[in-house]
């Protein structure tokens, strides 16, 4: 390519760019070039071959590539933050399936547009999510409808489930039934942003033989099967009901399931050699830390995964526990659930050991950025498409306007304060594209009123308290005098 005849493009992004690519470039004063939905360019500003109708950014800018969410449940926005002050079966049972189970599609729209929003307008592009409710059956349509308003990459797993001891009666499903609906949302639904998948919760919500029918389904078709591993009751479920003595992916691998194409959320409080197991079986990890953390697991450990070359992105789960929704928070809580769960294993290990604080501590906010953005491209089995800004990928990239950003000045240590401080303030989003479309400018949805989603929402959770009965979960244990 010549540097000195130029070329055309749609549109010139110029800033400190962050490319993600093999090398891990960082073009101080760079740039990224944008025809249709591609990247058709990106290096440094002085050797840009392009001339563009549209150049953004500029000085005190950041262009790094999209984030990617790699577990969620959106439908959930109902009943978001409603995990404080119960207990898991409380929740499960109590509000957690009668709510999202009482969503058809107009429903499940108005419940999943809020945490769509709080994902896209920080800048997350691509969102996994896992779908389980679907006593309306068009329930999930009203999510994807929701995704496709937004104009988010979304990789939905439909998920089937059919555990008498886990899963209340008008949520089963037969195999017949689950991999029907499956496929009649993909043929709705699938287009160049979103794909589907079959998939389940996890071991103990799923009878074995349908399990492994869902799971050869995916194989079949060439596609992810997510599992939730291991599950809560997986502990009080697998030896009693599954007469299995081992752990959630020593069963995995028993059965044949625990392969390349499992992505399996979670994973922590694994038995000796688990962690070993998923590396030579090549699954990918969907890490939860903020989750995890919020829950008070003290003993959180990516460092198995990552150290033994282990494909691992960052998820948040549903909203009625990942608190404000916010990818960022998963980047600064991987690192210090990490850290503090180091610090618990050498203290348990150690007798009359005391914290002392480490000169090294693990990992680091480019660490994180990594597993946000080609880490998650990964694990979704996307890298081929999205993750980093490179020739050829689809143009799905975060602009930061950070001259009014109080938080991230001075600048020597500028990804580091992205990354702890918990991103740009949405207002700083400049801009996030999607496959070349701008889906936000300067901080607004370009199409989404988020005033009308909130109210929709707030409605929505109005009328589904008193319809299920569960509004004697709201402020439960509450420590105020509510008048
Ligand atoms: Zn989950």
């Amino acid at each position: 390519m010549s540097t000195s005849a130029t070329q055309a493009c749609d549109t010139l992004l110029r800033g400190m760019v962050v490319t993600m690519d093999a090398g891990r470039r960082v073009f101080l004063d760079g740039y990224v070039a944008v025809r249709g939905s591609r990247i058709v360019g990106a290096g440094r500003w002085v050797d840009c071959p392009f001339t563009a109708p549209e150049v953004l950014g500029g000085d005190g800018h950041i262009v790094m590539p999209g984030l990617v969410n790699v577990h969620a449940h959106l439908v959930q926005g109902c009943i978001r933050g409603m995990a404080e002050g119960t207990t898991f079966e409380e929740r499960l049972f109590g509000f957690y399936y009668p709510m999202t189970g009482a969503c058809d599609e107009e429903r499940s729209y108005a419940s999943a547009m809020p945490p769509l929003l709080d994902l896209i307008r920080r800048g997350v592009t691509t969102t996994a999510d896992d779908h389980f409710t679907h006593v309306h059956r068009r329930s999930i349509d009203g999510v994807l409808r929701a995704v496709r308003d937004t104009g988010m990459r979304c990789r939905m797993a439909r998920l089937t489930i059919n555990d008498a001891a886990a899963v209340p009666e008008a949520f089963r499903e037969t195999l017949d039934a689950g991999i029907a609906e499956t496929e009649r949302v993909m043929k709705e639904w699938e287009d160049e942003r979103i794909s589907v998948t079959a998939s389940t919760i996890g071991i103990t919500y799923c009878e074995p033989e349908q399990l492994k029918a869902l799971w050869q389904w995916t194989v079949d078709h060439d596609r992810q099967f997510d599992i939730h591993a291991p599950a809560v009751f997986d502990q009080k479920y697998l030896a009693a009901r599954r007469g299995w003595q081992g752990g959630s992916f020593e069963w995995l691998a028993e059965v044949g399931i625990l392969g390349p194409n499992v992505l399996a959320a979670h994973a922590q409080n694994l038995r000796p050699g688990e962690a070993a197991l998923i590396a030579q079986c090549g699954a990918r990890i969907a890490l939860v830390p903020d989750m995890e953390q919020v829950l008070g697991l003290v003993n959180f450990d990516a460092r198995q995964y990552l150290e033994n070359g282990v494909t691992c992105g960052l998820g948040l789960d549903g909203p009625v526990v990942a608190y404000g929704h916010d990818l960022w928070t998963a980047l600064r809580s991987f690192l210090t659930s990490q850290r503090m769960g180091d610090q618990h294993r050498r203290l348990k290990a150690e007798a009359g050991a005391k914290w002392t604080g480490d000169e090294m501590l693990f990992g680091s906010g480019e660490l994180a950025l990594e597993l946000a953005t080609i880490g998650g491209a990964k694990a979704l089995m996307m890298d081929d498409r999205i993750g980093s800004l490179e020739v050829g990928k689809e143009a799905d990239i975060l602009l930061i306007d950070r001259r009014g950003e109080t938080h991230l000045s001075p600048p020597a240590a500028l990804l580091a304060n992205l990354v702890y401080g918990n991103g740009p303030s949405p207002d700083a989003v400049r801009r996030v594209m999607v496959g070349g479309r701008t889906v936000v400018r300067d901080g607004e949805h370009v199409v989404v009123d988020r005033r009308e989603a909130v109210s929709r929402s707030d409605a929505l959770q109005e009328t589904l308290l008193d319809e299920v009965d569960a509004r004697r979960f709201v402020r439960m244990r509450s420590r105020y005098t509510w008048i």
